[in-house]
């Protein structure tokens, strides 16, 4: 269907997807991309059966691209891609922090088999990208999807879960398949340096795969070795990627975790300018909350890791063994570090009364200290626990907001209100994130303005991860378009109760199909799958 959408002195006009024309009410053609438009409350937006939408009442944006996003697998689970679409997210960028759906094959690929068919009875029949791209244009979706190559997804397949330093075969051999995917698409490439396996890789092995990068031009993003006590070592290690390959970085979720480093947070800032200065093209993207969510496997050491899951629990499982860990948790942690770490979601039934709870609570429950808590919950859960972190600075991420080489990312997959991707305890950025910039830091705190809020949740993104005619409303560019109101836009999610879509978002459209209508899912999936 065309629509002919009418704001205050502007029509826009969309047929086949795209944005066909911009004129102005008087009927003079607008050369440049629409500024925001002033809304005038009085006016409810309407929208009749010949696809005119009357909305002077409505502020339009270009839809909002979530940079940072994990919803590979959950978009399989829900394709509607609920919370995505409720905050006005057009375009999802997955396969960060290292882990990517594709390309997977060998002790990986097995593995992602056996537990996803386990805990999500989701079979995974896809070895590379284009394999991966097409099991999700046979399902359609309602969002579209840009994929980046995990780092650690590459090194499992390749070797599976080892604490070593790769031989140039298997490097190579990593960086064939990364190039395999570029050529079929993929946005980019990304590391989890937190996380196993990519948490034991080093410089030779970063910069192997940041060379292809370059040579494709494609981003390569970062979760940082470190995000605490050594954050401004691993800024160092990253810029220095970019510095000695020339590839673009980004800096994902950018943070200081943990109070007595929340000072660093100035000296990190000035290290990325620096960078900027001396021509390195660096980025980054940050949610707007100060709470961040990973599994409780987390709290270990790395060198915990080492052999994944079986290796673990027998780890915690060995006094010896788990006095080590506790001795060096001891030294790492601030005291009321399990006060601040809550328990989001477990798989077994005996232990779904932990959920919601702040470690330490939990721990009291049971009559244990906190770690040996940790430690048996891991073991009875098979290692599979998520969890919340409130490790982070308000005053910081107010900070990060206001720089200009920041753009927003919910670090979050897709989730629901309804069905099994409701359940847990959730983190609010997955339902909450995009209008948050806009309630809480344009129009409570002032941070930013809202054309600045706008560009980092449209324009930078799309040009950052190179989506070609998207993130600006322009003719010839894709329909992907929000329309809200700026009196009502808010996030409703809590960390209390987190099953809440925003308000105010009451007009998405996905390459010019109405997916939120009224405020209202449409059931509509005309999203793309984008390649590069
Ligand atoms: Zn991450």
């Amino acid at each position: 269907m065309n629509y002919l959408i009418q704001i205050k002195n502007k029509k826009i006009e969309i047929k086949d997807g795209k944005i066909s024309s911009i004129t102005l009410r008087n009927d003079k053609v607008a050369t440049t991309a629409i500024p925001q438009v002033a809304s005038q409350p009085h006016n409810d937006a309407e929208q009749n059966d010949k696809g005119i939408i009357n909305a002077s009442n409505l502020l339009i944006s270009a839809g909002f691209i979530d940079c940072h996003a994990h919803s590979d697998y959950f978009i399989f689970l829900n394709p509607g891609a609920d919370s995505k679409v409720y905050q006005g997210v057009t375009t999802d960028i997955g396969g960060n922090c290292g882990y990517s759906a594709a390309p997977v094959w060998g002790p990986c690929f097995e593995k992602r088999n056996s537990d996803y068919q386990t805990y999500e009875n989701l079979p995974i029949p896809w070895h590379s990208l284009t394999e991966y791209a097409q099991a999700m244009d046979q399902m359609k979706i309602s969002m579209n999807y840009g994929h980046l190559v995990g780092h650690n997804t590459l090194r499992e397949s390749e070797t599976g879960v080892v604490n070593r330093v790769l031989t140039a075969t298997e490097i190579q051999n990593m960086c064939s398949k990364l190039e395999e995917a570029f050529q079929e698409g993929a946005t980019g490439l990304s590391t989890g340096l937190v996380y196993p396996p990519a948490c034991y890789s080093n410089e030779k092995e970063l910069l192997e795969l940041a060379k292809v990068c370059k040579k494709y031009d494609r981003i390569f993003a970062f979760h940082m070795r470190n995000e605490n006590d050594f954050v401004v070592e691993a800024t160092e290690e990253t810029l220095n990627v970019g510095r000695k390959s020339g590839c673009k970085i980004q800096i994902s979720h950018l943070k200081t975790s943990g109070k007595r480093n929340w000072h660093k947070m100035p000296k990190i800032c000035d290290l990325i300018e620096k960078a900027l200065t001396d021509g390195i093209d660096v980025a980054a993207d940050r949610y707007p909350y100060t709470a961040s969510q990973t599994g409780l496997l987390q709290v270990l050491p790395e060198w915990a890791f080492d052999g994944g899951e079986e290796a673990i629990i027998k780890r915690l499982k060995d006094k010896t063994a788990r006095a080590d860990i506790a001795t060096e948790l001891n030294k790492k942690y601030e005291k009321d570090y399990y006060n601040n770490v809550q328990i989001m979601e477990v798989a077994s039934e005996k232990n779904k009364q932990y959920e919601g709870l702040r470690v330490a609570e939990a721990a009291k429950k049971r009559d244990q200290d906190s770690f040996e808590f940790v430690c048996d919950l891991l073991i009875e859960e098979k290692t599979k626990v998520s969890a919340i972190y409130f490790t982070m600075s308000e005053e910081n991420l107010e900070m990060i907001l206001q720089k200009e080489y920041v753009m927003i990312g919910s670090d979050s997959g897709c989730r629901s209100c309804v069905g099994r991707l409701s359940k847990g305890a959730l983190h609010p950025r997955a339902f909450g994130t995009f209008p948050r910039v806009i309630s809480e830091y344009v129009k409570k705190k002032k941070i930013i303005t809202l054309d600045q809020a706008l560009y980092k949740m449209s324009t930078q993104p799309a040009q950052r991860f190179g989506l070609k005619n998207r993130g600006k409303i322009e003719e010839g560019y894709w329909a992907d378009l929000v329309l809200f109101d700026l009196d009502k836009i808010e996030d409703t999610s809590t960390f209390k109760e987190p099953l809440h879509y925003p308000t105010g978002i009451e007009y998405v459209f996905v390459n010019g199909e109405l997916v939120i209508k009224g405020g209202k899912h449409t059931g509509k999936r005309p999203g793309h799958f984008l390649k590069y």
